[in-house]
């Protein structure tokens, strides 16, 4: 089904991002009867939801999220039964070099036993039986057998055109201005190509939501970090799993190259945002400050002088940057490969392919949004994933289907509610 150039001038639902949370929250409003138009800025999915390690995992997922990701596996499945998209159901190795890092997988184990998970404990010998190929010795290991691989922009497109067929409206190329309030509500919102009324208006905008929710006056303390992604060329016998662990992240891809990361080297800027919510940010920094690396310079000045110009009536940033693409961090990616090629010396035939980086919106407890918003009923928040929407996007598409709708039980809504962070007068 094809959509019409412009949208209608009204839909029961108004979902801004076409990113894998947009796209999934449409789906499952699309099966209970609602009519949907999804409204991207620039290219559907062409943001943080087609640039990532495309890894579907428990292994480390939050308690809070864990449900999410369960819930996520028959879904993808049963989407991998309908179309080709790469998936591979080939489970995932999380490694743990040092006896610190074992303690901290254990833990994290002891905690999620007994939730539904096939996750097993691997002792060195069986670390190196599951990974043939690395050299370094571990203190031990999990292995998740469920968890799985994905190609993103393969499956973005799938999932694009699921979509429109089920009957959603998707309009590339069309910027969302602000959200308009009236009587207090959220009534629709303003395009670069004029109004459109709704019902109900889901903000999963990911990166941008922080800008897009300031235009109806609610303060989400999202951030922004940069991550940098290499693909390899073809690796013969080559692990099978996807592989973490604290020097590289791997997935085997179809193409037969690795589609390869750090998971410690995101970079982040001080920002006039980093001051205004330092505080929420403190705790969870101070526990994990090896993961990331500050940066303080001209991005003060630069986000200063954007945030000066969103909101209504006006061409703004959001048509200015329709596509988030910062540079990929080449000296980290080229170590990463290397030590890599030290601890599986099957690499070291391959070279790196291509680099790329995107832009990751990240919340201080590191949990998303998937809310309502008290101050203007009909406005929904689906956003801040915090590098861990990929995978749980189908279950979290259909969780805020459920809150858009009123299904959603409380206990499934508690801990992804806007309230938590308290910035709203509330
Ligand atoms: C390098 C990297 C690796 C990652 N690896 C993984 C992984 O292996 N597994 C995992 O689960 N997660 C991973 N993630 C995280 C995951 O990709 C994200 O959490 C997820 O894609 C977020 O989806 P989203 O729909 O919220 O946002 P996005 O995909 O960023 O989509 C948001 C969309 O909103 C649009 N938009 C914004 N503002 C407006 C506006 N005003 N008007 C109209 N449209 C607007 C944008 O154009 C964009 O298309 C990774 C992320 C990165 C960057």
């Amino acid at each position: 089904m094809t959509s019409p150039s412009r949208p209608k001038p009204r839909y029961d639902v108004v979902v801004v991002g076409a990113g894998i949370i947009g796209l999934s929250t449409a789906l499952f409003l699309r099966e209970r009867g609602l009519s949907v138009a999804v409204l991207d800025k620039g290219v559907p999915a062409y943001e943080q939801s087609s640039r990532n390690w495309g890894w579907m995992r428990t292994v480390g997922q939050d308690m809070a999220e864990l449900e999410l990701a369960l819930q996520s596996r028959p879904l993808w499945r049963r989407w991998a039964a309908e179309g080709d998209f790469g998936f591979r159901p080939c489970g995932l190795v999380s490694l743990a070099e040092t006896e610190a890092e074992w303690s901290a997988l254990q833990a994290w184990f002891a905690q999620a036993r007994g939730r539904g998970l096939d996750t097993r404990e691997l002792d060195s010998e069986a670390v190196a039986r599951a990974l043939p190929q690395l050299r370094r010795h571990q203190a031990g290991g999990l292995f998740a057998p469920g968890d799985a691989g994905i190609e993103p922009d393969q499956a973005m497109r799938f999932l694009e055109r699921k979509v429109r067929d089920a009957g959603a409206a998707l309009f590339a190329g069309t910027a969302v201005r602000h959200i308009d309030i009236s009587g207090g509500r959220a009534t629709g919102v303003e395009t670069e190509t004029g109004p459109v009324a709704a019902d109900a208006v889901v903000i999963a905008a990911g990166a941008w939501s922080r800008w897009l929710s300031a235009t109806a006056g609610i303060v989400i303390p999202q951030l922004k970090v940069v991550a940098s992604v290499l693909r390899t060329t073809p690796v013969e016998d080559g692990p099978l799993p996807n592989v973490a662990s604290t020097a590289f992240c791997l997935r085997r891809r179809r193409d037969g190259g690795y589609t390869v990361a750090r998971r410690n080297s995101s970079l982040t800027y001080v920002t006039p945002d980093a001051l205004r919510f330092l505080r929420l940010y403190l705790p969870n920094y101070l526990k994990q400050k090896q993961l990331l690396r500050v940066r303080a310079g001209a991005s003060f000045f630069r986000e200063l002088w954007l945030e000066r110009r969103f909101g209504p009536g006006r061409p703004n940033p959001f048509e200015e940057f329709r596509a988030c693409d910062p540079a990929a961090d080449s000296d980290t990616l080229k170590a990463t490969f290397a030590r890599l090629q030290q601890d599986m010396p099957v690499f070291r035939a391959a070279r790196i392919a291509a680099a790329w980086a995107g832009t990751i919106d990240v919340l201080p407890d590191a949990l998303p949004i998937l809310s309502s918003v008290a101050r203007h009923p009909g406005l929904f928040l689906a956003t801040g994933f915090s590098a861990h929407g990929f995978g749980i996007g189908p279950a979290a598409g259909k969780l805020m289907a459920e809150i858009v709708t009123g299904e959603a039980g409380a206990s499934s809504r508690a801990p992804f509610r806007l309230e938590r962070f308290h910035l709203n007068g509330d």
